[in-house]
Parts: C-alpha cells; structure tokens; sequence
C-alpha cells in the first residue's frame, strides 16, 4: 500500500480512532508470561483437555495472540477484552462453547487454514494477500496504525521516517510490519514477536519508533512513561474474523450472528465497555 492511498482515510481516522479513549492497560511481561503457562480456555464444560480443535463440533476453537489489549489481553489466567467478548457472544448465538488458544500472530492464519482451529479473531485486519489464504467475516470494528516515538524524538510525522536513518520496531506479520517494509524498506524494520518487546525496544533505544494498532499503542504508551504517538495515523483498516477457505458454512454463520449482534446493540456494547467514547 502506498503512502498517497492511506492519506485519503486520514480523516475518517481522526474522526475516528483519535476520538476514542483507551481505558486498557498493559500488564507487566512478567505476569504475561507467568499467564501464558496457564490454561487460556475461554469456558469450557470438562471433560476435554486438549488444546487443540476437538472433534466436539459444539467447540468453537478461536485463534488468537493474547497480547492486543483491549482486544485480547490475559485478566489473571483468562483471555478477556473486546475480541474474547464478542467471540463468546458469538459462540452463544450458535449454540456453542468458546475455546480461546493464545498462539503468535503469525501462526494464526496457518492453524486456520490447516483446520487447527476454527476461526481465527485477533485485531486481525483484512487485507488482499491475506484474503488469498483465508476468508474473512464482515468487518466488526477499525483498526488504525499510529507510529509510536519517544517524547523528544526528532520524528514528528510520517514522513520524518523516509527522511532519516531511522530503525522500527514492529510485530512480526501484522500490517504495520508489512506495510512499513513495503514503504521503507527491509533493512529499516526490527521484527518482534510481541507489541510489547518492541515497544520496550524503543524504551531502551534499540530502535526510534514503533508502528503498530492504535489501542494498543495507547495502552502500551500508558505504561511507558516517555512515550507519545504521533497524531498522524499511517492506516486505517478493518478489523474481521478468519476462516479456512474450505469452511464457508461457519464463516456465515458468524456473519449471521455478528450481524444480530451490531442489530441488538451488543457489539457497540463491548467496544464501548473496553473504549469507552467519553474518555
Ligand atoms: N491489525 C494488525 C494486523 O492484522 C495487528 C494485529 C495484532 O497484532 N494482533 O496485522
């Protein structure tokens, strides 16, 4: 995606992103990772301990990379926040049980294309090549990518980062990745396997910015004192639920059930409980 291309939402992103305000914190790494040694099962009924798609066709096995507060973020052992709330909803409206698996970003699509799991729900935005691999549901909420800097930094918009001899961080296969390799190149991008680990990047120096989803970003600035992100937004993309490409039948039926969802108000209902739009 070019740069001129992703101007053209820049307004609908100010109207947007920058009206919400972020309610989610970022948990300490060490409880993240102290977390993730346990069970990440949403609601289960016993009896199966796997962690993997059962044969049990009323468990709805959902993909996801727990580290995308408020969309998915560990609360004590469970998996909560906007995704995991909506996935349940959704799972209640087919008459089946969620199943969270906390996985890396970048395995989601794989798993959901092999038939590891069901769906894949993780802030994940719909783009082209990604729609080659798998199916997407409608879009159920935006995503923007904002450029996260340290206060003093001599980058102050987009175009500062084509200008200079900077180094990025970035997560590993999300768009911000892809997006910023594409626009400046390999040999300027740092890959990390978390949101996190890159953002503590930039905090130590290893690298001068950071492009990653907005909320996120919000969270992770508020528990990093020093930390701004720069009020040009760089995309704005939709967010949607993956599906295998052989499995049309459960993506519309999630379509059917998220659009009785955005009918009755639920959805609004969550994104509103996680952002909430009076600050
Ligand atoms: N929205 C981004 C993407 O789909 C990042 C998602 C994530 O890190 N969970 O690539």
């Amino acid at each position: 995606m070019k740069i001129f291309s992703k101007i053209l939402a820049l307004g609908l992103a100010l109207s947007l992103g920058f009206a919400l305000a972020s309610c989610a914190v970022a948990q300490p790494e060490e409880e993240i990772e102290a977390n993730k040694a346990t069970s990440v099962e949403a609601e289960k009924d016993g009896g199966d301990t796997g962690n993997t798609k059962t044969d049990d066709s009323k468990v709805l096995v959902m993909a996801t990379n727990a580290y995308f507060p408020p969309y998915e973020y560990y609360e004590g052992s469970e998996i909560t926040g906007i995704d995991a709330e909506i996935a349940k909803a959704i799972a209640g409206k087919l008459g089946m049980e969620l199943q969270i698996e906390d996985v890396e970003f970048d395995s989601i699509i794989a798993g959901v294309q092999s038939g590891k799991f069901d769906m894949g729900m993780a802030g994940m935005t719909v783009t082209e090549e990604r729609q080659m691999s798998v199916n997407f549901s409608d879009p159920y909420a935006t995503g923007i990518q904002v450029i996260i800097v340290k206060e003093d930094s001599a980058i102050t918009d987009i175009d500062s980062l084509y200008d200079g001899d900077y180094l990025i961080g970035v997560q590993q296969g999300t768009t911000g990745d892809i997006y910023i390799s594409e626009d400046i190149g390999d040999d300027a991008v740092i890959r990390y396997s978390k949101g996190n680990d890159a953002v503590l990047a930039l905090v130590s120096g290893k690298v001068d910015a950071v492009v990653i989803d907005n909320e996120p970003a919000k969270a992770y600035v508020d528990a990093n004192p020093g930390l701004k992100i720069l009020e040009t937004p760089y995309t704005v993309e939709d967010y949607a639920i993956c599906f295998a490409k052989d499995n049309e039948e459960l993506r519309d039926q999630v379509n059917g059930a998220l659009k009785e969802l955005t009918e009755d108000g639920t959805i609004a209902a969550i994104i509103e409980k996680y952002i909430p739009s009076n600050g």
